[in-house]
């Protein structure tokens, strides 16, 4: 008789039926499929435990993103300065008797030329190109604001298997008491299509029959075993430890058992107990192989100063060993390696990484890993292997399911934070500009040097245009050599403010000294010639920062450079 059985996919992710005796739960929002059973309804709503998952996922909100943060911060900053300045130069004038209406029309032009009016645009088109980028190097990026988030990573917590490995597997070795039976008793416990059960039923062969199946209880992460039963037996695979906790069997047997498979593991094999009616048959050994980027991927990371942490269901000692293995010849971390995993478990992580105000990646494939990846500053889906719902959960995806990709997007997205500073400094310099010309006019004997109209269309247009190729500015080849920016950085630091000040007081120079010129000469038009020197000198300026500028800066503007490479120990 075939028992009560419901499929909960909606909760676990698990597509076969779940068979149910009286005792056990039946959960909401899962389906009936067969056989027959009266229930008692002991929860409901957020009790139930798709309310939980679904009050979870509620309660993990999106923070601002850093990038937010900071624009927010040179917004507040700018406006209050601009309203300062603007107060101030409007009260003096009228106090020296000047025309209210001129007062007013320099009021709003300061205002105007305070405001960089093209930035968030072109920031816009620069996270849209960098996302573009990313797609060119597998990341799909499905929520544009991780793109910077990206570059400011500090942790990135990863699957081991099928991310760092291949997540192709093979029976290498066997560890067994009734060595004929075992991998056939392991093969009636498989099913094709999971890559462990796969390798088992490729190391079986043909050298068994099997018996038509009764029942199933498939594998899910948290009970990490599977049980198939016939109708003469019932056989079970699954993490060694617990097969062994279920078996009856000599306590010398137990020991040589235990010594194989803690033996076996440390080697960096994944190990599966089998038993059959409670009876330990012995233990399998499976290579899964690391992906060939791995490697390299986790140096690039430490090179970046980035702290790769590797989570898995399998057992501690297979961690450590491939942990040793993808670190070397560095040693991991301290807290990088986490084995026997639950789906809680990356949830808690998340929280304790972000206590100590690290930017937290987190990858994850399963309906179970929702709530995580909403929480993590980037929750990084499987494009391959991944279930729809944590796809929806994720920031961004990746199509090749490989570790390597993420550290190929962070790299992207580094590089997307330097060009926006590049742009933000080209657009303040002009600002700058702008408003000392019109604050050092009158000392030469000038009215107005630049009207509203014309501040716009240098904001909007002339500032835009090359802002937009500071944009394609190649990554410096340093970018992964850096530790990542500390959150408490500012977008501008010293030297971006110094480069600032520099390039403004020589936009000025030119423009103005031009206006003077044509001023004292009596030309009407001395105020367009303002507006085109101010124009052609910031063109010219595009041009050269990278070269010159840069040249400079790291001459005279960045005497501590070295600091800004070191990691502020208080941070
Ligand atoms: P990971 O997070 O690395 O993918 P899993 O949660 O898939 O780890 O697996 C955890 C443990 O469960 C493994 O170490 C293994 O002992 C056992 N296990 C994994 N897959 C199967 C399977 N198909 N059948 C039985 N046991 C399995
Ligand atoms: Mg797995």
């Amino acid at each position: 008789s075939l028992a009560f059985a419901a499929q909960e996919a909606m909760l676990t992710g698990e597509s076969e039926p779940v068979d149910k005796s009286p005792a056990d739960p039946v959960f909401s929002g899962t389906h009936a499929v067969r056989g027959r059973a009266l229930a008692r309804v002991t929860a409901t709503g957020p009790h139930t435990r798709l309310g939980q998952i679904a009050a979870l996922t509620r309660r993990a909100q999106p923070d601002p993103t850093p990038l937010e943060k900071r624009l927010h911060q040179v917004a507040l900053r700018l406006a209050g300065a601009a309203i300062l300045l603007v107060l101030a130069i409007v009260a003096w004038g009228l106090y020296r008797g000047e025309p209210l209406r001129e007062m007013f029309l320099l009021g709003v032009s300061m205002a105007v030329a305070a405001v960089p009016e093209g930035l968030p645009a072109i920031i816009t088109i620069a996270l849209a190109l960098g996302a573009r980028r990313m797609l060119d190097r597998r990341a799909l990026v499905r929520k544009l604001a991780s793109v910077e988030t990206l570059g400011s990573v500090t942790v990135i917590c990863t699957d081991k298997t099928g991310t760092l490995t291949e997540n192709k597997m093979r029976v290498e070795l066997t560890g067994a008491l009734a060595t004929p039976d075992l991998l056939a008793m392991a093969a009636l416990a498989s099913t094709p299509g999971d890559p462990v059960d796969d390798a088992i039923l490729d190391a079986a062969g043909n050298s068994y029959s099997r018996p038509p199946l009764q029942s199933e209880i498939p594998f899910d992460s948290a009970r990490k075993r599977v049980t198939m039963i016939y109708a003469d037996f019932a056989v079970s695979k699954g993490a060694p430890e617990v097969i062994l906790a279920e078996c009856t069997l000599a306590e010398s047997d137990r020991q040589a058992a235990t010594e194989w498979i803690t033996s076996h593991a440390a080697l960096g094999y994944r190990i599966l107990g089998v038993s059959r009616d409670a009876h330990w048959l012995g233990a399998l050994a499976l290579r899964d192989p690391l992906r060939a980027e791995s490697k390299p991927a986790i140096a690039a990371c430490l090179a970046a100063g980035i702290r790769p942490v590797m989570l898995t269901g399998d057992h501690p000692l297979t961690a450590q060993a491939i942990a040793r293995d993808l670190f070397s010849p560095a040693e991991p971390p301290p807290d990088s390696v986490y084995a026997r995993v639950l789906p809680e478990t990356k949830l808690e992580i998340i929280e304790r990484f972000r206590q100590q105000r690290e930017v937290v990646a987190m990858t994850g494939d399963g309906i179970n890993d929702a709530p995580a990846l909403k929480r993590a500053d980037v929750g990084v889906a499987m494009g391959l292997m991944g279930t729809d719902v944590a796809r929806a959960a994720s920031d961004i995806v990746l199509l090749d399911d490989n570790f390597s990709t993420i550290v190929a997007a962070v790299e992207e997205g580094r590089r997307v934070f330097a060009n926006i500073r590049r742009i933000l400094e080209y657009f303040l310099a002009s600002n700058v500009a702008e408003i000392a010309a019109m604050l050092l006019a009158p000392a030469f004997g000038m009215p107005l040097p630049l009207l509203p109209l014309q501040i716009l269309w240098i904001n909007l247009v002339t500032d835009s245009l090359p802002a937009l190729a500071l944009i394609l500015e190649p990554a410096d080849p340093g970018v992964m050599r850096e530790p990542p920016r500390r959150l408490a950085e500012p977008l501008l630091r010293r030297q971006e403010l110094l480069t600032v000040a520099l390039a403004s007081i020589l936009l000025t120079a030119v423009s103005l000294g031009a206006g003077y010129h044509a001023f004292s000469l009596g030309y009407p038009d001395w105020q367009t010639r303002v507006f085109l020197v101010l124009v052609l000198s910031q063109l010219f300026l595009s041009l050269i920062p990278v070269a010159v500028l840069r040249l400079l800066g790291a001459q005279f503007l960045h005497p501590n450079r070295k600091s800004c490479v070191q990691r502020d120990p208080k941070e």
